[in-house]
């Protein structure tokens, strides 16, 4: 979404799947498109699997091609961004005419807007409590003469619940992050970090194509369930990255310099 210095999220109200809000967004608004240009788009683990395989590129391929790396400064992490192109900053995948030309495998933020997803995960509960304020941006026409429905109406009709699954494992390692009190990465383990969690082609030529301690030590059936499955092996990444960096086990830290 742009960001005009005025958009801001609603937290007056917290919303949960039965809860409503107004909403509506198509070629008939005015506005269309207009969210896809100028935007700090980051990226989560699974939304690189889906647009890679979308595009029939390798995560490697996709990764140098449409985005760039920063290191957060807040939390020391790689975040991956989609660059933007030419002189408007449009979102590479729209089409101007046909809208987004990657629907349905668009990332989870394009999903989840006018949603702001906050999750929480805590150490005697099971599962993940959500709840969604909601986002105004102030060039967004859909609020005017929106449709009224349900959170978890919007979460089925844009096909939220896989992502968010994904996006909660993913949760799972920054929490071990901010548990662990480690402040700054050193530089192999953002590489670990990285190839882990966004560069899925790439782990499973490290982690099953090639001599690995971890690999040897995993039961038979998880390495085969990894092999044939890619997001059970994005998943896999994910929680080897956690293991590794953020166990405090003193072994894989020394293992990593
Ligand atoms: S209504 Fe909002 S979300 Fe839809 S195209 Fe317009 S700006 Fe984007
Ligand atoms: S991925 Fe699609 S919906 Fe998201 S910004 Fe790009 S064109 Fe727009």
């Amino acid at each position: 979404m742009s960001q005009e210095p005025d958009a801001y999220i609603d937290d007056s109200r917290e919303l949960r799947d039965d809860d409503t809000f107004c909403f509506s967004c198509g070629p008939e608004k005015s506005c269309f498109t207009s969210c896809c240009y100028d935007i700090n788009l980051v990226l989560m683990p699974y939304d690189i699997l889906r647009l890679k395989n979308r595009l029939g590129m390798s995560s490697d391929d996709f990764l140098k091609r449409y985005t760039s790396v920063h290191v957060g400064p807040g939390t020391g992490l790689p975040v991956v961004l989609l660059k933007m192109e030419g002189p408007y900053m449009k979102c590479p995948f729209l089409d101007e005419k046909k809208g987004c030309g990657v629907y349905e495998d668009r990332p989870a933020a394009c999903r989840t807007y006018p949603l702001a997803r906050i999750a929480h995960r805590s150490r005697d509960m099971d599962g993940v409590e959500e709840f969604y304020y909601v986002v105004r941006e102030p060039d967004c026409m859909g609020f005017k003469d929106g449709r009224e429905m349900t959170v978890r109406q919007w979460k089925e009709q844009e096909g939220l619940g896989r992502y968010n699954e994904m996006n909660d494992i993913f949760g799972e390692l920054l929490q071990a992050k901010t548990e662990s009190g480690i402040a700054q990465l050193h530089a192999d383990q953002i590489e670990t970090f990285y190839l882990g969690c966004y560069n899925v082609d790439e782990f499973r030529k490290f982690y099953l194509e090639s001599p690995n301690l971890d690999r040897y030590m995993d039961p038979e059936d998880v390495v085969q369930r990894i092999s044939e499955d890619e997001e059970e092996l994005l998943i896999h990444g994910m929680r080897w990255v956690k293991k590794k960096i953020f166990s405090g086990c003193t072994m894989c830290a020394m293992a990593q310099k």
